[in-house]
C-alpha cells in the first residue's frame, strides 16, 4: 500500500517516513502543497497524512481542493497542539483523522490502519478471502488456520490484489503501489514475489491473466 507523507519539517517527515516503512507501506514524501497536488494526481496512494502549515498550498487548501475535486482519499492531518482551530478547521475541510504532535509512532501506525479499513468498508481488523486471513496490524496471514510467514513486499503485494478480488492487476500498477519513488525496483521485482506468494500460499491462489496482469480468483 503506497501513503503519501506531506511534511516539512525534515524532522517529523524522516520519522514518519521510517515509522510506516518499517510497517510495510511505501511512503512519498513531498514538502510542500503544491508538489502534494501533482503527487496525488499521478499516483495511486491509499491514504494522505498531511501537515496543515505548509509553503507554496496550505495544508487546508490543498484538503479542500481535493475534496472539491471529488477525491475521497482518507486524510490524516498532523497539527501542533495548540492549533484547535486548524484541526476544526481540518476536520470541517474534510480530514478523517487528526493526530497532534509530537505523537507516538505506534498510535500513527494504529490510526492509518483504522483509516484504511475505514476505507475498505469493513469495521473488522481482519481481512478475509474465504480460507485466507490477514491481519494489517500483525502482519500475520493465515491459511485455513495455518500461519503463511510472508516478506514485507510479500504481504504489500498480497494486500494490493486483495484490494478487489477477481480483478488483475498490471505489473506497473502492482509495482506503483508497492514502492515509492525513491526505491529501486529490479525489473523482475514483481514476478519474483509472486512467485514467492504462490509457492508459500498455493499456486491456485494468484492467477495471471496473460498480457493483462495478476489477481486473486474467488475463494473455493
Ligand atoms: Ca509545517
Amino acid at each position: 500500500m503506497r501513503l503519501l507523507l506531506i511534511e516539512d519539517d525534515p524532522m517529523i517527515g524522516a520519522g514518519v517516513q521510517r515509522a510506516l516503512r518499517g510497517e510495510g507501506y511505501a511512503v512519498d514524501w513531498v514538502r510542500d502543497g503544491l508538489a502534494a497536488e501533482l503527487a496525488v494526481r499521478d499516483n495511486p496512494y491509499e491514504l494522505l497524512l498531511l501537515d496543515l502549515g505548509l509553503p507554496r498550498r496550505d495544508g487546508i487548501e490543498l484538503l479542500q481542493r481535493l475534496r472539491a475535486a471529488g477525491n475521497t482519499l482518507p486524510v490524516l492531518v498532523m497539527t501542533a497542539r495548540d492549533a484547535v482551530a486548524d484541526r476544526i478547521r481540518g476536520l470541517d475541510a474534510g480530514a478523517d483523522d487528526y493526530l497532534v504532535k509530537p505523537f507516538d509512532l505506534d498510535e500513527l501506525g494504529a490510526r492509518v490502519r483504522a483509516l484504511l479499513r475505514r476505507q475498505r468498508g469493513s469495521a473488522s481488523p481482519l481481512i478475509a478471502h474465504g480460507p485466507l486471513q490477514v491481519d494489517p496490524a500483525s502482519h500475520a496471514v493465515t491459511l485455513a488456520g495455518k500461519p503463511v510467514h510472508l516478506s514485507a513486499r510479500e504481504f504489500a503485494l498480497l494486500g494490493a490484489l486483495l484490494e478487489q478480488p477477481g480483478k488483475p492487476l498490471s505489473r506497473a500498477q502492482l509495482e506503483e503501489r508497492l514502492y515509492g519513488w525513491d526505491e529501486e525496483i529490479e525489473s523482475n521485482a514483481v514476478e519474483v514475489h509472486i512467485h514467492a506468494l504462490r509457492r508459500k500460499l498455493g499456486a491456485e491462489w494468484i492467477r495471471n491473466l496473460r498480457g493483462v496482469g495478476y489477481y486473486l480468483p474467488e475463494p473455493p
